[in-house]
């Protein structure tokens, strides 16, 4: 029953979030701050459902505790605040909202790449101190200019489009084949994209080898009098190199959103933070530096509330696990839950060899209609959607299956 459904929600996650689960039915809980461990575990012992964003520590710790929880809703992008494995080995499947900011780091993006190319914010910086400095040269428009995109997945193809509307030509470059929106174009290696571009924006996850994938030799490809903009991880641009790059004048500008340790909280002193190259960096002309808010915006943070309460939804009610962060993602289509008979059977289990054989002979009793299974690790998941189910039969069924070693966790919804 929906109305059983108990949801804790900490650190006043976003409205848009608070409603959806609302609209279900479920009894929510909404708190604005994170509690801290003790009166955590206190309060984790009833909840079916918890909401949190970067500040909730849910250790192994905590989660023993949550006998009853089933999901967990990170309302955010990083999910390191979460014993992610611990989760899964007992059951408990993770969301977050990865993709919810995309437009809002390409909108950045364009911002940024515009005020490179006219240097208005370093003439802002020398009028707040009073200095008159009306200059064109070196000073350019966009529009005919080419920008390379690294990475072509959510932001970069977003900012694709965004960038040949203002009449620049796009240029990409990814590890995998992907179709250009407009009038982009791929191109086959990092080196035809750097060589071919007036601007290059980076907007790949971190990898190992992504690590310094903007480094000495890489800069020399580009460009002499190119841009180049990270906002996607610290670790991929090698600062230094890029400091001399443009101290040389070979890159006319830069901006950074990330970094490669940054601070937990605002308001840290960000310079004693990071090692003596700092100086040289802040001292540059024509770098923008942003405390990384690539995605820090209203919109993003309401579409995260959907996203992820959306998410939640799908798994509380249908067990769908459709991007989640720590299982394998199951979901079959066509559900027929209100037929009289119909029932859905969730098994979570240890990934070791016959468990599926002993899983179909309990189910085999009845009809399977459909049934898909998939695994992560050592944890896998069955979904199986079952008819011919008298409801006096759903508690052997329950028992059956919990009754297995290898289980995990049993959900039957009906
Ligand atoms: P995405 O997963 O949608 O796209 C990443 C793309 O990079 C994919 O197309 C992938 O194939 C490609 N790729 C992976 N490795 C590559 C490699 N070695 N060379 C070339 N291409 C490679 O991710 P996204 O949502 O577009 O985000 C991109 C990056 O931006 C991520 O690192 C993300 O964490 C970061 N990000 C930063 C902010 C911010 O606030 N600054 C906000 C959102 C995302």
């Amino acid at each position: 029953q929906t109305a059983d459904v108990k949801v804790l929600l900490l650190e006043n996650v976003n409205q848009t979030g608070q409603s959806i689960l609302k609209k279900q039915g479920y009894q929510v809980e909404a708190m604005k701050s994170s509690l801290a461990e003790h009166e955590l575990i206190e309060k984790i012992k009833d909840v079916h459902v918890i909401g949190i964003r970067s500040k909730t520590q849910l250790t192994a710790n905590v989660l023993k505790h949550a006998k009853n929880l089933i999901v967990i809703g990170c309302f955010c992008i990083g999910t390191n605040q979460v014993d992610l494995k611990y989760a899964a080995e007992t059951g408990i499947c993770v969301f977050n909202s990865p993709f919810s900011n995309s437009r809002s780091v390409a909108e950045l993006m364009i911002g940024e790449i515009i005020a490179l190319a006219r240097q208005f914010t370093d003439r802002s910086l020398e009028l707040h101190k009073g200095v008159w400095n009306k200059v064109s040269t070196g000073c350019w428009e966009v529009r005919g200019k080419t920008l390379g995109i690294v990475g072509y997945g959510h932001v970069g193809s977003q900012l694709s489009v965004l960038a040949e509307s203002m009449g620049m030509h796009v240029i990409y470059y990814d590890v995998v084949n992907l179709m250009g929106m407009g009038t982009s174009r791929q191109v086959a290696s990092l080196d035809d994209l750097l060589q071919g571009a007036d601007f290059v924006t980076l907007h790949v996850p971190e990898t190992d080898e992504t690590k310094n994938m903007i480094s000495t030799a890489q800069i020399e490809k580009m460009r002499n009098g190119a841009y180049l903009i990270n906002a996607s991880r610290g670790t991929i641009v090698d600062i230094p190199a890029l400091i001399k790059a443009m101290q040389s004048g070979k890159i006319a500008g830069a901006a950074l959103d990330v970094y490669p340790n940054e601070p937990g909280g605002n308001g840290e002193n960000f310079h004693n933070q990071l090692n003596d190259f700092t100086e040289d960096l802040r001292n540059l002309k024509n770098i923008i530096l942003t405390p990384h808010i690539g995605g820090s915006t209203e919109e993003a943070q309401s579409a995260i509330g959907v996203e992820v309460a959306e998410a939640l939804v799908n798994y509380v009610n249908f067990g769908t696990t459709t991007q989640a962060v720590n299982m394998p993602e199951v979901t079959l289509r066509s559900l027929t839950l209100e037929e009289p008979n119909h029932v859905r059977v969730i098994y979570i289990h240890k990934n070791v060899p016959g468990v599926l054989r002993r899983v179909n002979e309990i189910l085999g009793d009845h009809n399977v209609d459909k049934q898909m299974t998939d695994s992560r690790g050592d944890v896998a998941y069955l979904m199986a959607d079952i008819s011919s189910v008298n409801v006096s039969e759903i508690k052997d069924l329950y028992q059956s299956l919990e009754d297995l070693g290898s289980r995990i966790r049993t959900r039957v919804l009906y």
